[in-house]
This record gives structure tokens, sequence and C-alpha cells, in this order.
């Protein structure tokens, strides 16, 4: 069946059986979709115009395979709160890689696809809550301007899953530039068999980095490319409060992509120590840690590629720590212009550091609320709070406006940098917990209110007002994982 367009060219699938097992999804009792992203369909050229609903669900449960499609389970490994285990796909299959009219290569995975040869223990399934979760908070991840993979859709499967209560079952069509993670070096890397190194390398810069190719310092050239992708991305995460919340190797792409959207959450109360995880018990991936939690997983990238960066393996370690102690000060650079860029700051004072960590501290003591903050000083009040009449906060606002006025460049110009810089909506973490509510009891249309308003999270929208609320509750927010 391929009714909807699909162009499939696999290339991972041919790799060898060290890298993945062939297999099809289970098949489910009673598919039925639940959501479809027709805006990333048209992105991808995928045509629906001539399928039922029935197809469909067919089609994204994985009940029927398109043509062209061949089916695997990706095997990788990967640093758990710091813990070395193998792991792979163990509820989900790549069922191809679709190439789009300008020939851009789409990994489409069914996460909850059923059981693989890397379950382990597992049931192979998802729940619908965490699948509506992830579709809603990838796709604003999106909007937000913010490399993610993406949800194409959601397919309810007419079975229970077991976890603490038994759950209405889901499949999620997930999109990604590819899958390939750290932890799929780490798997590799543990395996000792150079060629198959050298296959992943090759394949990874095929793919994601084809400009160094010809280089003759590859291996070098493509931790940096890495180092510079996920510290951009750090930053990104910063910039608008998310917080991944299990930032384990497995969980960090080789595109730069946000993926896994497990026990993630948006930080309301700045609180740089935030963490809302459950089982982070020691904070290893609260807010603030996630830039150094970045450079520890790139330094554990950078030890699958020891092999291959010289003969020599101290020559080579001392090369790796080299490169990979260049990430503060990138970081440190590409932070300063990100939260410039949010207090609409051109080019550079000497004083723009403390600047901004007096705003943090500020934000931190009198317990403000990230997003709004900024809004607030695009002269947009989402809610009428006193706090903003604070002394500390007038005086420092006054410092700013000097330091405004040294910006060469309009007025017009620095509110227009602020305003592509901070976001209007994000998803709160109790918003998204009252939509998914109502989703799971067939009530979709709070859930679709909301992600309409989170595709345009910089734009004034009339009557939205609502969302711009921080939570009123006093309990401590919480996500889970293994869901
Ligand atoms: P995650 O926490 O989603 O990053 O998953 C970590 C590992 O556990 C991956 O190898 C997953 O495939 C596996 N996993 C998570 N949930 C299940 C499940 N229900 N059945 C089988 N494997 C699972
Ligand atoms: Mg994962």
């Amino acid at each position: 069946m391929n009714k909807i367009n699909w162009n499939f060219k696999n290339t991972y699938s041919k790799l060898s059986n060290s890298f993945k097992q062939d297999i099809d999804p289970e098949p489910v009792k009673d598919p039925q979709l639940v959501l479809f992203n027709n805006k990333l369909a048209a992105e991808l050229n995928l045509d629906i115009s001539k399928i039922s609903n029935e197809d469909l669900s067919e089609l994204f449960s994985g009940n029927s395979l398109p043509d062209g499609s061949s089916s695997i389970a990706q095997a990788y490994a990967g640093h758990q709160f710091g813990h070395f285990t193998m792991l792979g796909d163990g509820r989900a299959v790549l069922i191809g890689e679709h190439l789009s009219k300008n020939n851009k290569r789409y990994d489409i995975q069914f996460k909850g696809s059923g059981k693989t040869a890397f379950s382990r223990n597992g049931d192979g399934r998802a729940a619908l809550g965490p699948m509506l979760r992830e579709y809603i908070i990838s796709e604003a991840m999106n909007s937000l301007k913010i490399p993610t993979t993406r949800s194409l859709a959601v397919v309810k499967t007419g079975e229970d899953v077991i976890r603490e209560t038994s759950l209405p079952g889901a499949i999620l069509t997930r999109v990604a530039s590819s899958h390939i993670r750290v932890g799929t070096f780490q798997y590799i890397a543990a395996r000792e068999n150079i060629d198959e190194l050298n296959t992943l390398v090759n394949y990874t810069i095929d793919r994601h980095y084809p400009e160094i190719k010809k280089s003759n310092n590859q291996y070098l050239d493509l931790l940096n490319l890495l180092i510079d992708k996920q510290c951009d991305l750090v930053v990104n995460w910063m910039r608008v409060g998310f917080i991944h919340g299990v930032m384990n190797t497995d969980n960090m792409s080789i595109s730069g992509e946000t993926i896994d959207y497990g026990p993630c959450a948006f930080l309301d109360i700045y609180d740089p120590k935030t963490v809302f995880s459950s089982i982070d018990q020691t904070g290893r991936y609260a807010y603030c840690n996630q830039p150094a939690i970045t450079k520890w997983n790139l330094a554990r990238f950078a030890e699958c590629l020891i092999p291959l960066i010289d003969k020599d393996q101290q020559k080579a370690i001392k090369i790796a720590t080299k490169t990979i102690n260049s990430f503060e000060k990138k970081y440190e650079e590409k932070w300063m212009n990100m939260m410039r860029n949010k207090l609409g700051l051109f080019d550079i004072d000497e004083k723009d550091k403390l600047l901004i960590l007096d705003l943090l501290t500020w934000m931190h003591e009198k317990k403000a609320d990230y997003t709004n903050t900024f809004c607030h000083l695009m002269d947009l009040n989402m809610e009428k709070n006193k706090l903003y009449d604070d002394k500390d906060f007038l005086n420092w606002k006054k410092r700013w406006n000097e330091r405004l006025s040294k910006n060469n460049v309009t007025s017009m110009k620095s509110i227009e940098l602020m305003r592509n810089n901070n976001p209007l909506f994000i998803p709160r973490n109790y918003k998204i917990e009252e939509v998914l509510k109502a989703a799971e009891q067939n009530n979709l249309k709070p859930f679709n209110n909301f992600l309409k308003v989170l595709e345009k999270p910089y734009d004034e929208q009339k009557g939205k007002e609502e969302y711009h609320c921080p939570s009123t509750s006093d309990e401590k927010y919480q996500t889970f994982c293994g869901t």
C-alpha cells in the first residue's frame, strides 16, 4: 500500500546486522487515528487526499506497511544517569527513510510499535498520554525555532498498556533527520571493531556533514561540528526555559535535534536548579546543569572516536580532551549572545555579563516567571504583577535602558530582536496536563486549541491571555519516565 506518496530510499537498513534488527511493527487490534499533522505532511510532500481515515489508521499503526519501507529496530547504547547500558529501539521501529521533493531525507519511526530484540523487560508499547505529550511539545519546540524531531501522527491501538494502571495504548509517528545518537557510536565503539566504527563515521558524515567528507582531519571535524551543534541546541533550550529531563547519551542526536520527550518540562518561576523529573533525585539534569551535561555527553562521543583520531592512544586522548575543553568558551560566547538578543542588545559591552546576571539573580530572588519577565521588558504585560514595581527591578531597568541607548540601531530594531527571541507562549506544564487529561477522556478540543496557540509562540494572539498565566498551584510539578 502506498497511497500517500511515501518515497522511501532506505540506507540504514542496508547496514550490517551489527547496527540493527530487521523487524516489523507488531499489528494492533483496533487502530484509530487521533492526530495527523497536515502541515508536516505537506512539508514531506505526502498526499492524504485520496486515502480514507480507516486506511490512514492502518498505515500509521503499522498494521499495513507502505511499499518501499524496510522496517528495523536500531541498536544503540547509552549512559543513563551516568551508567553505561546496552539499549536499542525497545519500543520503536524505523520504517524507512523518506525523501521529500527537494531530496531532504527524513527518518520515519513508529514509537510504541511492539517488542524488538532490544526490549529487555519492556512491553514494546506506549500509552496515549505520553505520545500526545511528545506530539504537542515537539511541535511547540519546532515553532519556537529549535531543532527537534517532529510528530506526524498519533494512532490509538485499541489495546491497553499496563503501567501503574491500565492505559489506552498509542503509536506516535516520529520524523527526524536521523535517529543516530551519541549512544549509537557508543554501541559500535563498545564492539571494538574498527571497520564497523569506520562504517558508522562515514555513514554519519555522508548523511549529516558532507562538507567534511574530503577533509583530512575528518574525525576532529566531526567532533567540532557536533560540539557546535549541541552547544547551539542547549543555548536554545536555555533561551526558552526548556528542561529536557533525561539527557542520557542515547537521547542526544548526532544531527543536533532535540530528541526523546519523556520527562521534559518548561521553567516557569526562574530557579536555575529546577528539576521536574521524579527520578532525577540528584538534579543531574536540572536546568542549570544542561550545558555541563552536554559537555559530558560530548566527551563520551569523543571517546568513541579515539581509535580513529590517532594510532597513538595517548596522543589521541590529548587531542580529544583539548577539543572537548573548547566547549565552555563556545558555550559562554553563544549564551551571552543569546541573552543579549533576549534583552535587545546589539554589539558587545564589557558590563553586559553583569547586567544579565543581575537580572537573573533578581528573577531568582523574587521568584519571577522567566517567560513573562522578558515579555514585561518588551512592554507586553502578560499578567498584572506588582513584582515589576520592585525598586531593585526598576534600578536594573535603568541600567538596561542606559545600555540600550548605546545600541547603534533604532529602538525598533532592538524590539524586533527581542520579539524574535522571547516567546510569548510556551507549553506551560499545567496547561499541558490540563489538555492531556481532556484528551484521555476523548475530548481533543483543548489539546488542539493549545496546539494552535503554540504554532505562533512569538506572536501576540488576542483572546489567548489564559495561556500566559503561570500556574497558581503551590504543588510542585512532576514528570515521569518509563511511560
Ligand atoms: P527512553 O527513556 O525513552 O529514552 O528509553 C530508554 C530505553 O528503554 C530505550 O532503549 C527504549 O527503547 C527502552 N524502552 C522504554 N520503554 C520501553 C517499553 N515500554 N518497552 C520496551 N522498551 C522500552
Ligand atoms: Mg531514548
